[in-house]
């Protein structure tokens, strides 16, 4: 494959110390070794080797800057091309007049997301993982970025590669015994078939169940603080933000319509809602209270609702306790420094199943506990183990899902007991919606869309 040299600076603009320049392709170090002056010209260096020297601008001969080079010769780089990566600490100004200098020689600037979309085209990756690398940029805790980071090594697409294996041995299996009958290889009975058909739905079903909770890691639980004013809904957000500091990078070119913030609870991410509506205030809050709760709620996954243990319950309580009643909802019981006055049979009453937990913000008590029960009810044990390979994007989701629907149509085929053939038709069929998730027969179009929601220089 022909492919131009581009470059690109891959660190985020404006931050950390340490900026970098990418380069990649076939002409990557000629290009650089015109700009740069060190012990000995980087196209005799070894490959993998970190380089120290100077960047000048040929046309003027000026020193610009001291750097650290990186070499790194195909085919064992990230985008399998010959790469170079300069290394500079100078700000903004400096980096981009690097920029500047290899796009003079004959680099192009890359489009957000090709060193990882040339990944791909070499072969390097398949579409899953070139998504998770997008994932593990845009991770907001560590148990995201563990998923994006085991999808990146592949987990999930051996995963669908095994099932894609099995699928493709019953078909190879069927067409022998028709085209060559003369064989006598063993007959591809219905009854085989259904057990491969059935080990691959199962599979594919318990990738499903991890959907849920993986989608959450990865997006975040959006989640409403809801209350009347002055129970200390403000202060439970700032408990929350002060304790449990998001890991928040900005994504360039996202827009967000609502005003969120993230929180990561004891590795649940929670994407806090209107917290804007939370700040301002109170007399704002009162007058439209129900109403705008009543909005966000409805775009919610888990509800906090907070009471006051000092006051009597209201009708506006029991009225918020009915705009989330079916939500997943936690409910908290705030100032229990002060004396009793709320009616706690009633509370429990009104909470049913839902987790009560008692709380004085004031005190920085029973916060813990509301960490917990906001772990459990996410949790619920099982699915916290590290090892498992978790399905958080949603093309694979909708994917996993269509190929599920089609096994399914060979198992009820097989019931039925159509012909051998016929049912292949289904195998087949899921056989490439699995495909699709690893990028083996995705559209071009496709592809050009889904690399391009990644950041520059990645
Ligand atoms: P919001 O209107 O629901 O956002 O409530 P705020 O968080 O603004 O709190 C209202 C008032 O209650 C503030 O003066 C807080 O300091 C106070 N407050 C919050 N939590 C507690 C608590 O646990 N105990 C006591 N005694 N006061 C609290
Ligand atoms: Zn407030």
């Amino acid at each position: 494959m022909e492919l131009d040299t581009i470059t690109a600076i891959s660190t985020p603009m404006g931050e950390g110390a340490i900026a970098i320049v990418r380069i990649s392709g076939d002409e990557a170090i000629t290009i650089a070794d015109r700009i740069y002056k060190g012990k000995k010209p980087l196209k005799e260096v070894e490959s993998h080797t970190i380089n120290y020297g100077y960047i000048f601008d040929p046309e003027t001969e000026k020193k610009i800057e001291e750097v650290m080079v990186s070499v790194l010769l195909a085919p064992r780089t990230f985008t399998r091309e010959n790469m170079v990566e300069v290394n500079c600490h100078g700000g903004i100004v400096s980096v981009n007049r690097i920029l500047q200098l290899i796009l003079k020689q004959g680099a192009r600037l890359a489009e957000p997301g090709e060193f990882t979309k040339r990944a791909f085209l070499n072969g390097r990756i398949d579409l899953s993982q070139a998504e998770a690398v997008m994932d593990l940029i845009k991770a907001k805790t560590d148990r995201a970025m563990n998923i994006a980071m085991s999808q990146v090594e592949g987990k999930l697409s051996k995963r669908i590669q095994r099932l894609r294996q099995a699928l493709l041995e019953t078909v190879a299996h069927v067409e022998v015994n028709i085209d060559y009958p003369e064989y006598d290889a063993e007959e591809m009975t219905l009854g085989i078939l259904k057990e491969k058909a059935t080990f691959v739905k199962n599979d594919i079903k318990k990738l499903l169940q991890t959907a849920q909770q993986g989608k959450i890691l990865r997006d975040g639980l959006s989640t409403v603080i809801i209350g009347r004013p002055n129970v200390g809904k403000s202060s439970l957000l700032n408990n929350l933000v002060h304790d449990n500091k998001a890991i928040v990078t900005d994504i360039p070119g996202t827009t967000r319509d609502v005003i969120e913030e993230y929180v990561n609870v004891r590795g649940v991410p929670l994407r806090l809602l209107d917290t804007a509506g939370i700040r301002e205030t109170e007399d704002i809050v009162e007058k439209i209270g129900v109403e705008r709760s009543r909005k966000v709620v409805e775009e919610a996954e888990l509800v906090l609702l907070v009471l006051n243990y000092n006051e009597e319950l209201s009708n506006a309580d029991e009225e918020l306790f009915k705009i989330s009643e079916g939500r997943d909802r936690i409910v908290i019981i705030n100032k229990t420094d002060l004396p009793e006055n709320i009616d706690m049979v009633k509370v429990k009453y009104l909470a049913g199943e839902d987790p009560i937990v008692t709380t004085s913000l004031l005190l920085d008590e029973g916060v813990n506990e509301l960490e917990e029960a906001i772990k459990t009810l996410f949790f619920e044990g099982e699915l916290e183990a590290s090892d498992l390979t978790y399905v958080s994007n949603s093309r694979h989701i909708a994917l996993l899902n269509q190929a599920y629907d089609s096994v399914s149509d060979a198992l009820q085929a097989i019931e039925a007991g159509m012909p051998v053939d016929m049912v292949q038709i289904d195998i087949t069929k899921t056989w490439e919606i699995l495909g699709e998730v690893i990028g083996d027969s995705v559209h071009e179009s496709l592809i050009d869309q889904l690399f391009s929601q990644f950041c520059l220089g990645k």
